[in-house]
């Protein structure tokens, strides 16, 4: 079997697995979008997801996402824009490049890095190297460990109101992974709650990112809007992969 067969019967199943677990949650299937993730996986990859009819994608390391979406947006066959999706952990020496091509960005963890966001986005802006604004997610860590990335629930809101106010960036809502060895039920059952205190302050921030080839029917039924699917899709990855 050639590779577009193999992803092309791949995107079939874990479509029908996604309106599965909308169907057993009571959720209309199509409530919750799904994020191919392509990290690690060639332009060319992405490319079969685009012919398939896929028009977002997920990214997770600088430099292999720019390269990628360059290579990808030079192919003459690609005719119609697609949303990238930065899902990786962000260091701030690399906010300035991320801009360049993220409409979305699903790791934001601090207001030091909020802000350096949006000072980028404004000279992408002004470089015309980009048009409107990030829309950013902000990463919730459950079990308060800063090593695996995420805001610790206390300090949610006011990251919310600095992303709120800050020119450039558009709040849309929260992203988080499970902790490791956590039972994703509890840890997903404890996000929508968050999630929805946050939504009664900030009724646009309405993405829930959760979920991924583990655990997805686990978040789905915990109100996640967006699940982010690499392994399901295009196969493993290299044991150091994040
Ligand atoms: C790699 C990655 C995914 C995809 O995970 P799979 O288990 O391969 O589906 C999802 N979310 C984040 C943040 C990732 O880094």
């Amino acid at each position: 079997m050639g590779r577009r067969e193999e992803i092309a019967s791949a995107l079939t199943r874990v479509r029908a697995r996604l309106d599965a677990a909308c169907r057993d949650a009571g959720r209309e299937p199509g409530a919750v979008a799904l994020l191919p993730v392509t990290k690690f996986f060639p332009a060319s990859d992405v490319r079969v997801l685009y012919d398939l009819g896929c028009r977002e994608f997920g990214e997770s390391r600088e430099p292999e996402a720019s390269q990628k979406v360059a290579d990808f947006t030079a192919d003459p066959g690609v005719t119609e824009s697609v949303h990238w999706h930065m899902i990786g952990r962000l260091q701030r020496n690399k906010v300035k490049s991320v801009v360049r091509w993220a409409d979305t960005i699903h790791s934001l963890d601090s207001e030091r890095l909020a802000d350096a966001v949006s000072a980028a986005v404004d000279a992408a802006t002004d470089a015309g190297e980009r048009s409107g604004p990030v829309e950013m997610l902000i990463q919730v860590s459950l079990d308060g460990d800063p090593s695996r990335g995420g805001v610790p629930v206390e300090d949610l809101e006011a990251l919310a109101d600095r992303v709120a106010c800050a020119p450039g960036l558009e709040l849309g809502g929260l992203m988080a992974v499970p902790p490791l060895g956590a039972d994703p039920d509890a840890a997903f059952a404890q996000l929508h709650a968050v999630h929805a205190d946050l939504v009664r302050v900030h009724p646009g921030a309405t993405t829930l990112s959760a979920g991924m080839t583990g655990d997805l029917e686990s978040a789905v039924r915990h109100g996640s809007t967006c699940v982010r699917v690499g392994t399901a899709l295009l196969g493993s990855r290299p044991i150091v992969s994040k």
